[in-house]
């Protein structure tokens, strides 16, 4: 890992393409129209990034859509694209200072976990599906003796990826490497607000071999996922984003072509902490499950339930271990916490914490960090009531809601109180708790005396209820990419 100088070193450096990739060449916008990408870090400019209108989405869709039907990646044998996916792991690894320098220059995400985190696991979660892809067969079940079905596996045609701003290539990856791996082309659609990376990789997906044309991305507004959602040509759209857009864009498509729609949406995820619980590692654990990349995260523990016997020395234990979540200088590798994204973010934000200040007690925090410019918010904490607006609505930003329950039964009854289901946590030293807790939580992923603990791609992460459906990672995830044949044969 390189040093503070160095990285700021290299920023003199760094040569930043931002337009746009269609069938294999990076490309303006025919309407020649541009964006501003900022550092949030500084507030300045870092690019102006090509804005894709219709005529770059028809130009992707259509040489996404020829590919597709040419053959040219869905009809290579499993184990080509194995390695042509390999390749591009390789050289993801091989560009990982870049574009971890990238990511954190344009999210504000520090760049330890820029590099250990973003950058580390899309990297391999395009190997893990490369290499899970040749291993995948169809079946053949004994049904009569004078039949013979095959049920196999086909891609679905194009994919369109609509990706948010908090782990950009990350999430990206989530969604691409599978439906690549799977056959399908894939157009991805960054967020206007973190483009960098994804227009940086798609030129090691072409180095790497994939064929011109079967993986495009297109920079832009949510005008061009709009576009994606309502095309003819697209056949699924795999969206990770708001429960707001994650709406439009399931109307979009049963308006048009009925494709398929896989969306992965916000949280409000509840940690809860039982009085038998090994408060120091649960004050630790619940701080980095609210506080990392800067709370910006749609799992983020951002309901902490604490059991009343021991609620007033968990608060001191927690305000301790929030301390260390300090903001600071994303390009400091020491750095725990950056930059809140933009000035939107950082006002909405900010709109909560006051809110926070009528209807609920502040404990610590509350106050933007003054001086420089960029946007930091300090670690917040509050104690509630459970049904406040912040203990309800996902705030997605270094705010955590405290609120006190007296038995196992009321914080169950808390925690699932909410119209999402993302993620849950869970401290306790009782394994019956445990077991009974997590079978109860209605949630797409809990953790137990741990929080997000695990990158590892063999784990499904999804939401219930209005936190999506479907799941990224794992080999489940593969289903959202494939279709299922049944061939019957009389024999
Ligand atoms: P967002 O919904 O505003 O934007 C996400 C993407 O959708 C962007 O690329 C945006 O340009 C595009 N978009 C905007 N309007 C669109 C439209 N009408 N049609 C199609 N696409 C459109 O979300 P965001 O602010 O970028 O990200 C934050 C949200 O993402 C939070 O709610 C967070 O919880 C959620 N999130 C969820 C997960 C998960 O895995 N469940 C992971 C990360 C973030």
């Amino acid at each position: 890992m390189r040093t503070y100088a160095e990285w700021q070193s290299m920023t003199t450096t760094l040569s930043i393409e931002s337009r746009a990739f269609i069938a294999g060449q990076y490309v303006t916008a025919q309407s020649e129209m541009t964006f501003p990408v900022r550092n949030p870090a500084t507030g300045k400019v870092l690019t102006q990034v090509v804005a894709c209108g219709p005529a770059e989405v028809d130009a992707a869709v259509d040489c996404a859509k020829a590919q597709f039907d040419h053959g040219s990646w869905a009809g290579l044998p499993a184990r080509e694209r194995k390695h042509i996916l390999l390749a591009w792991a390789a050289l993801i690894r091989e560009h990982a200072d870049e574009l971890a320098l990238l990511e954190a220059l344009d999210t504000g995400k520090p760049i330890s976990h820029a590099m250990g985190i973003d950058i580390n696991n899309t990297a391999y979660c395009v190997q893990w599906f490369a290499e899970a892809i040749d291993k995948i067969h169809g079946e053949v079940p004994d049904i009569a003796a004078n039949l013979h079905a095959v049920i196999s596996h086909e891609p679905m045609g194009v994919v369109a990826a609509i990706v948010p701003w908090n782990f950009p290539l990350m999430m990206a990856s989530w969604k691409f490497a599978p439906a690549l791996a799977a056959g399908n082309s894939v157009i991805l659609k960054p967020s206007e607000k973190s483009p960098l990376t994804a227009i940086k990789v798609a030129a090691l997906a072409k180095q790497a071999g994939i064929p011109d044309g079967v993986f495009n991305v297109l920079p832009g507004d949510g005008v061009v996922g709009q576009l994606l959602a309502q095309h003819q040509d697209v056949d699924c759209v795999t969206f990770t984003g708001s429960t707001t857009v994650g709406r439009q864009i399931a109307k979009e498509a049963a308006a048009s072509n009925l494709k398929r729609v896989w969306l992965e949406l916000g949280g409000k995820s509840a940690n809860i902490v039982m009085a038998d619980a090994d408060l120091s590692a649960a004050a630790e654990g619940v701080a980095a499950g609210i506080f990392f990349n800067q709370g910006e995260m749609c799992s983020a523990g951002s309901r902490v339930l604490i059991q009343r016997a021991v609620y007033e020395e968990f608060v001191v234990l927690l305000t301790a271990a929030a301390k260390a979540w300090q903001p600071a200088d994303p390009l400091d590798p020491s750095t725990l916490m950056g930059a809140i994204i933009d000035q939107a973010q950082f006002d909405k934000v900010m709109s909560y914490i006051e809110l926070g200040k009528k209807e609920a007690e502040l404990i610590f925090g509350g106050e933007a960090v003054s001086g420089e410019q960029g946007w930091f918010i300090p670690p917040t904490l509050f104690v509630s009531a459970p049904d406040t607006r912040i203990a309800q609505e996902e705030i997605f930003g270094p705010v955590c809601t405290l609120v006190v329950f007296d038995d196992e039964e009321e914080a169950l009854r808390i925690a699932n109180s909410s119209i999402y289901g993302l993620g849950a946590g869970v401290w306790t030293q009782n394994i019956s708790v445990a077991h009974r807790m997590s079978r109860k939580l209605r949630a797409g992923s809990v953790w137990v005396n741990c929080y997000e603990e695990s990158g590892d791609q063999n784990l499904p992460f999804g939401g219930y209820k209005q936190s999506g459906n479907g799941r990224d990672k794992s080999l489940h995830s593969l289903e959202k990419y494939m279709e299922i044949k049944t061939v019957l044969m009389k024999v």
